[in-house]
């Protein structure tokens, strides 16, 4: 029984296997050397969040936001807070639908701001609209790792 845990690093999207009781926030990327969780949201490509979504033992949140959405600029703190919170036990990204429709499309995402938890490429709940940090902590809570 392997006590590693895969983490994705945010800036390389390189696999890292950080072992099971090690603090992951003091954890480098092995690729990069990059931090592997930096307290803050990661913004993503679709390679990246592929990778992160179907190779991460950690839960994967994401913001499914654009640039001319009032809501989602609502939301950015709100998130950007709770990620500073909540990691190392999930992993926090932001997806700009703009820039990547074929992953909201995927997802047949129709309102934003969305967001969505993903564990090894299923997607394990969904929300849409602006959320206050309370409800945003407490809908995620089930889910951590
Ligand atoms: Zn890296």
């Amino acid at each position: 029984m392997s006590d590693d845990v895969h983490i994705v690093c945010p800036a390389c999207g390189g696999t890292n296997r950080v072992p099971a009781g090690r603090d992951a926030r003091q954890a480098k990327c092995g690729r990069c050397g990059a931090a592997l969780f930096t307290g803050q949201p990661a913004a993503a490509d679709a390679a990246r969040f592929d990778k992160q979504v179907t190779r991460s033992d950690v839960p994967v949140v994401v913001d499914f936001w654009a640039d001319w959405c009032g809501p989602c600029h609502a939301m950015a703190p709100i998130y950007e807070q709770v990620a500073h919170e909540l990691e190392p036990r999930f992993r926090f990204l932001k997806l700009d639908t703009e820039a990547e429709p074929a992953i909201a499309g995927r997802y047949n995402i129709r309102g934003i701001p969305t967001l969505m938890v993903f564990r090894h490429g299923k997607v394990l709940a969904q929300r849409a609209g602006v959320q206050d940090r309370n409800s945003l902590k407490a809908w995620l809570m089930p889910y951590g790792s």
